[in-house]
């Protein structure tokens, strides 16, 4: 991946992104699909993180089909009261 330096834009942040391997959870047709070990440039700031565009391309693609080398995993799904 290329060193980017520029400033976050969803903070005013002069600090460097860094490059961190991150847990990334996406749902496709009411199913979730949760990706370990992506690489992301994370804001240090405000902890936005942003990804390469084959990145993004890879997981769209392992999201069309069931994936074979998964390991399913089991959840808790819940909606916070409307109160807190
Ligand atoms: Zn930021």
């Amino acid at each position: 991946m290329g060193e980017r330096s520029y400033p976050c834009e969803f903070c005013d942040t002069d600090q460097p992104q860094a490059e961190k391997l991150v847990t990334v959870a996406r749902q496709r047709r009411g199913q979730w699909f949760i990706f370990e070990n992506v690489p992301a440039l994370v804001c240090p700031n405000c902890g936005h993180r942003y990804f390469a565009a084959d990145v993004l391309t890879a997981m769209e693609d392992r999201m069309k089909t069931t994936p074979e080398d998964a390991r399913p995993i089991t959840g808790w799904a819940m909606s916070l009261p409307q109160s807190v």
